[in-house]
């Protein structure tokens, strides 16, 4: 009989019994949920160390350690992805540069990409730690590039939502969100569930999230950050050369990775959000800050907008020129 690599423990006393570390592991038979509702561990050896579970658990109540110095590394000597021409790169910096500069942000926009099942991965380097996406989101506006496959997301939204694994039962229905006390009863959390996009089980392979001027993938979505007045310029600067008004759709939960991703991957329109419980949480992001995704695609016009909108427009609103000098 095959011994053991890892051990895994469970804290009971932290443990809620919301069975997500049982239905995130990849390897059928290694975990199940016990007859005291706790997750039970019935074939330690054929744990892998992915941490999968430890890391989605929502209350770090289960730990997986290697005995000895097993590790787990299944991409060590897998080929990456071509990164983008150096054309393409040089290009998505100017764009970054010039619209930073016409609407006076503070953090590089993020460059997303959601990598699909079939496809290599990008040469980037790999959290050693479990993070959020969002957390790897605000570390990239800052300047970093970050690659992650599901054993190294922490959030059990984020990591099936964005398709990298199955959905969990509870977060499927909804009564996670009751249990975790975000919504007043199950038929609200079905409701905001239901209306939420989620990308097929299993049909993306990892995160990877850059400044759009240091990004090695032609992105899906690139994110901005910024305060309100600066998203209020990002949507005139799309709306300036044909008057196009935005319907947005934000809501508090899942922000950066249904509003600020998956939303406009699937509508093609940019969206908004505000942020949600998790990222606000789990991050640094300022209280005045809030939060675009916009189609690649947009980049252009928003570049040649807002350095319209930065001859005049811009100065003028920021000098108040319409408020009266007080007497
Ligand atoms: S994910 Fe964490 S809290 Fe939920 S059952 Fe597993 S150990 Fe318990
Ligand atoms: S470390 Fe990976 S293989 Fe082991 S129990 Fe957790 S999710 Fe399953």
């Amino acid at each position: 009989m095959a011994e053991s690599q890892y051990t895994i423990a469970n804290d009971a006393k932290r443990c809620v019994k919301c069975g997500l570390c049982v239905a995130f592991c990849p390897i059928p038979g290694v975990l199940e949920v016990g007859p005291d509702g706790h997750p039970a561990v019935v074939d330690e050896a054929a744990c892998v160390g992915c941490q999968t579970c430890s890391g989605n658990c929502p209350k770090r109540a289960l730990t997986v350690e290697a005995i000895g110095d097993a590790t787990f590394d299944p991409y060590a000597d897998e080929e990456r992805a071509r990164p983008l021409a150096k054309e393409r790169q040089e290009h998505l910096g100017k764009l970054q540069r010039s619209i930073m500069e016409s609407l006076g942000l503070r953090w590089q926009p993020v460059a997303v990409s959601l990598i699909k099942a079939d496809e290599l991965l990008p040469e980037a380097p790999m959290p050693t730690e479990n993070l959020r996406f969002c957390q790897a989101m605000m570390a990239a506006r800052r300047g970093a590039s970050i690659l992650m496959p599901p054993f190294r997301h922490s959030c059990p939204d984020g990591t099936s939502i964005f398709g990298m694994t199955g959905v969990p039962e509870k977060l499927a229905t909804g009564e996670i969100y009751v249990l975790f006390h975000k919504v007043v009863d199950a038929e609200a959390a079905a409701r905001m569930v239901a209306e939420r996009p989620t990308l097929a089980p299993k049909s993306r392979r990892a995160t990877y999230v850059a400044p759009l001027a240091k990004t090695v993938r032609e992105p899906d979505v690139v994110v901005f950050t910024g305060t309100p007045e600066q998203m209020m310029w990002l949507c005139m600067s799309m709306s300036y050369y044909d008057g196009h008004r935005f319907d947005f759709a934000a809501s508090g939960f899942n922000s950066m990775c249904v509003e600020a991703v998956l939303l406009p991957m699937e509508r093609n329109e940019p969206n908004i959000t505000f942020g949600c419980y998790g990222c606000r949480a789990a991050t640094d992001i300022g209280e005045d800050m809030m939060f675009m995704g916009v189609p690649t695609d947009r980049l252009e016009t928003i570049a040649q907008g807002a350095a319209e909108l930065a001859k005049k427009a811009i100065p003028d609103s920021r000098n108040k020129i319409y408020v009266e000098p007080i007497m």
